[in-house]
This record gives structure tokens, C-alpha cells and sequence, in this order.
């Protein structure tokens, strides 16, 4: 029996500091306001990504020497989705469903099996050359370890610039250094900060630093890969409300993947939710946790904890059964069905289809026709 609720079961604190350099340093900076939770409704035709039944298969080969392709792990098998400008789309499931996988593909760092993924309504397979130099500026990565993707060897002003350099954008020195000095401004740190190396920061300030170097490029994008999910309950919120911050000044569009649906529901406008390589439901945040449909979302729901004392008396919690079954050998039918208390004879052959029920509630199940 798996007990889901683990992973889970944390809810975003109110944006208090209990760390000490972190409350010292988002006394500047113009993300450490707070932002409002609700916003204007975003253009429906203004797509950014659109991912068309993607994968990545994996390959599993047996022999030393004649390497024999005996299968294929199917890290993600068939994931469709669209991604507004200025929008930011929640990426949820448990570990191992696809989600970071998806990102990868997105970034170009995984070579996709098959689908089709388009940037602003352009195919990615197609882009090379000067395009592909193009689309490395635009769509930028924040990493979920804060810890192991800043080089402990640079100093955090050349860990800013670097992709300037690299990208032939640096200008000289003093550009420079004013650029760096500007994106630690946007990120609520200070410039003095651009002369220290990155064991000298604490967990938040140092995913604040790689958001400052994402943010170096200007993308229109940014795939935010468990953003927050090493870091203290306390110290989430925080960078949680840096995101929404740099949102709102600069237009970004985010993917924005967690397995803590408390954090995915503070920043998305809509939720992905992943079961084994397939997206099983998509809809608005309000949607999603006012009427979860598919068993799967309403099992992860029911894990999560709820602020009013009398509603969380009440709440009744899903457990599932059974391990997640493995990505090589998926079940037949619906994927769910050999883990699903709601699962029905035809689950077992028929494999349901994610359609939109009519009102951009999009879920793939059998008790929705
Ligand atoms: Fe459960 Fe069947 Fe729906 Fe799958 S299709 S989630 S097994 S009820």
C-alpha cells in the first residue's frame, strides 16, 4: 500500500523568514513585494508552447558488447499541451511521471521520440543556426537544487554574466557589472553580493542567484524544474512570490513543475496533472481544487491539508494502492486503472482519451464518456 500523502502534505507558509540571511537580503529589491493572487484574465490565442503528443522513450539494451534493445522505458508517452504568454502552467505528479522529463524535452537537453514541440508557432526540430541561438536566449531553465547548479568555484557575478559572454552580450566591463547589479535588484539581492561565491548564501538566495542568471538572457520563457522543493517550507513562499513578481514586470510565461500541489496552486493559472508518462487532467487552478475529476487529481487533493479547521476535520483522504507500475511495461487500457478505487471493466482494454468536457476542463477518464 502506498500512502501518498508524504510528498504532499506541505502547504505554502506566509512569507515570513526564518533564515537569517534571507530576511537581511529581501529587505531590498523589487521582488520581495507581496502580489496579489488574482490576475486579468490572459488572451486565449496568444500560445507560446504548444506540445503535440510528445515522447521520450528511453532505451533499455541487454549485452556487453551487441548491445540488444530489449525495450523502452516510456518516461513520457503521449503529452499534449498549451502554454498562454504570460501565463504560468503547473507541471504535478509523483516522481518519476514524466514532468521533469517533459521540461528536459522542452529545453532541448532530451531528444524527443516522437510528437512535435512548436515556439512561438515554430516547430523546435526544425530550429538550428542563428533560430536555435535564438530559442537558447528565449527559453531559459531554473533548476530544482540550488545547491548544485551554481559552480562553488565562480563568484556569483561571473555565474550572472556568464551567459551574457557566452551569448556575445556582455558589453564591456561596466555594462557589465551594471547588468549584474540590475538582475540581483530583480531578484531581491543586493550588489555587493556579485563579489561572494555561492556557499556563502543561504538555499533561498542561492535559487535567487539562478534566477538571476536565467533571467540574464531576457527569455520569454522560463521551465522552472521543482524550483522550490529543496528548499525550507519557509523560505518557499518567499521565492514562490519572487517568481510571480518577475511575472508581472516582465511578461514571463513559466512551466512551472512540483510535486507539492500547495506550492503549484500559490503561482499556476492553470494545473498539468501527470500519472506515468500521460497527462490525465488539465484545468484552472479554481477548477482543479473546486472540482477535481480525475480519481488520480482528487487522490493527490485529498492529501493536501486544508486552513479552515472545520473543512480539514472533515476532509476525507484517498489512499492509493499499490506502487506506481513501471514505465517500461505501462498497463493496458487506462494506465490508472490498476491503482484506481473508481476503475470499471472497459478501464482494463479502453484507453481513455483527455478531452475537454465543455468547459476547459480537459480529463482523461471513462466515467466522463
Ligand atoms: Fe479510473 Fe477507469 Fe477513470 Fe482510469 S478510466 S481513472 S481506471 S475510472
Amino acid at each position: 500500500m502506498t500512502h501518498i500523502d508524504t510528498p504532499l502534505a506541505r502547504s505554502v507558509a506566509p512569507p515570513e523568514c526564518t533564515d537569517r540571511t534571507d530576511r537581511t537580503d529581501r529587505t531590498h529589491g523589487s521582488a520581495s513585494a507581496e502580489v496579489p493572487a488574482s490576475r486579468p484574465p490572459l488572451p486565449s490565442d496568444d500560445v507560446i508552447l504548444k506540445v503535440e503528443d510528445l515522447k521520450v522513450h528511453f532505451p533499455v539494451t541487454r549485452g556487453v558488447l551487441l548491445k540488444r534493445q530489449v525495450g523502452s522505458v516510456k518516461a513520457v508517452d503521449g503529452v499534449s499541451f498549451t502554454l498562454r504568454r504570460g501565463e504560468t502552467l503547473g507541471l504535478v505528479g509523483e516522481s518519476g511521471c514524466g514532468k521533469s522529463t517533459t521540461g528536459l524535452a522542452i529545453m532541448k537537453m532530451l531528444p524527443a521520440s516522437a510528437g512535435r514541440i512548436a515556439f512561438d508557432g515554430e516547430d523546435l526540430a526544425g530550429f538550428s543556426g542563428a533560430r536555435e541561438k535564438r530559442f537558447r536566449r528565449s527559453v531559459q531553465m531554473v533548476y530544482q537544487d540550488p545547491f548544485a547548479s551554481l559552480n562553488p568555484r565562480m563568484k556569483v557575478r561571473d555565474i550572472i554574466a556568464e551567459p551574457l559572454q557566452v551569448h556575445g552580450l556582455a558589453g564591456d566591463r561596466a555594462a557589465l557589472q551594471a547588468r549584474v547589479a540590475e538582475l540581483l535588484d530583480m531578484v531581491g539581492l543586493l550588489p555587493y553580493m556579485a563579489d561572494r561565491y555561492p556557499h556563502e548564501f543561504s538555499g533561498g538566495q542561492r535559487q535567487r542567484i539562478g534566477i538571476a542568471r536565467a533571467l540574464a538572457l531576457k527569455p520569454s520563457l522560463i521551465v522552472c524544474d521543482e524550483p522550490v522543493s529543496a528548499l525550507d517550507v519557509s523560505i518557499q513562499a518567499q521565492v514562490v512570490n519572487v517568481f510571480m513578481a518577475l511575472q508581472r514586470s516582465l511578461g514571463l510565461s513559466y512551466l512551472f513543475i512540483a510535486h507539492d500541489l500547495a506550492v503549484v496552486r500559490h503561482i499556476s493559472d492553470r494545473i498539468a496533472v501527470m500519472y506515468l508518462g500521460r497527462i490525465v487532467e488539465i484545468a484552472s487552478r479554481h477548477q482543479l481544487y473546486a472540482e477535481p475529476r480525475h480519481p488520480y487529481t482528487r487522490a493527490l487533493l485529498s492529501a493536501v491539508p486544508v486552513a479552515d479547521v472545520r473543512a480539514e476535520r472533515r476532509r476525507q483522504r484517498i489512499v492509493l494502492q499499490g506502487e506506481v507500475p513501471s514505465p517500461m511495461h505501462p498497463p493496458s487500457g487506462c494506465r490508472f486503472h490498476t491503482r484506481c478505487p473508481s476503475a470499471m471493466p472497459q478501464c482494463r482494454s479502453a484507453d481513455p482519451v483527455l478531452r475537454d468536457h465543455g468547459d476547459g476542463q480537459m480529463v482523461a477518464c471513462h466515467l466522463y464518456g
